[in-house]
């Protein structure tokens, strides 16, 4: 059975001392109060061994928000998902727009992080969406099928079975403009159909699919009633404990 998730990317957001405050006060909202989904938090670097020291993650998971495509050695600067795995984080969002933007990664650099993710016992929550012209000439659902396919179809299905999708669509990250939860549902539908044919109906069933992109309060409970709409993964809004909770209740 798949899970219902909200995970938080703060990108590079947060001062360390601003960050283990909103991670106490999320792990703080989500103790006191029913939730009916796994609720993770993706933060900086530095500030993943601080706030492991902070949350419980029976309650409130943790992750990192990229690892490096090499186990260890001379990469000055890189973090690696062993390193990651250390700090008690158990998840590392890969491939998200804003890292095959402006760092060039490719399917071939997130064959490898995803390798060395699932090797260090990590769950890779994997980013796909197209860009807004690929939106309006209509190549989408074809875009997104490669994304999946070259970056993760090498993986044998006990693998692939313990990712975590996000479907961001990249024209509506950080803009304010949401997909629809209409258009959110056919591409959920149609990944699972991408997964089906390769994996399996029960594999593609069991793959907990997020929708990311200015998902807020207001839009979560329309865009999580859709079937195949698995939760969110939330930029903006995770970054004050009350949206990101609002978001929360909206399972
Ligand atoms: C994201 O970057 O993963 C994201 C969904 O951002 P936002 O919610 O701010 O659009």
């Amino acid at each position: 059975m798949r899970k219902n998730i909200v995970a938080g990317n703060w990108k590079m957001n947060t001062t360390l001392p601003e960050g283990l405050k909103l991670a106490d006060e999320v792990n703080a909202a989500l103790a006191a109060e029913k939730h009916n989904c796994d609720v993770i938090i993706c933060v900086p670097f530095t500030h993943l061994a601080p706030v492991a020291a902070v949350i419980d993650q029976n309650v409130l998971g943790l992750g990192a928000e990229n690892c490096a495509d090499h186990t260890s050695g001379a990469y000055t600067g890189e973090v690696s998902a062993p390193m990651v795995a250390s700090t008690g984080a158990t998840y590392v969002i890969l491939g998200h727009s804003e890292r095959r933007q402006y760092y060039g990664e490719t399917a071939a650099t997130l064959r490898e992080k995803v390798d060395l993710a699932l090797a260090a016992g990590l769950t890779p929550i994997f980013c796909i969406g197209e860009v807004l012209a690929e939106r309006e000439n209509g190549t989408y659902n074809d875009v997104v099928k490669a994304q999946v396919e070259d970056a993760l179809f090498h993986l044998s299905a006990e693998d692939f079975g313990k990712l975590i999708l996000a479907y961001e669509p990249v024209w509506a990250i950080g803009t304010g403009k949401t997909a629809t939860a209409d258009q959110a549902e056919d591409m959920h539908a149609h990944i699972r159909g991408v997964i089906a044919a390769k994996y399996g109906e029960q594999v593609a069933q069991d793959t907990s699919i997020l929708y990311g992109g200015s998902c807020k309060p207001s839009n979560a409970a329309e865009l999580f009633a859709k079937p195949d709409v698995d939760g969110g993964l939330i930029g903006g809004a995770s970054l004050k404990c009350a949206d990101f909770m609002g978001i929360v209740k909206a399972f």
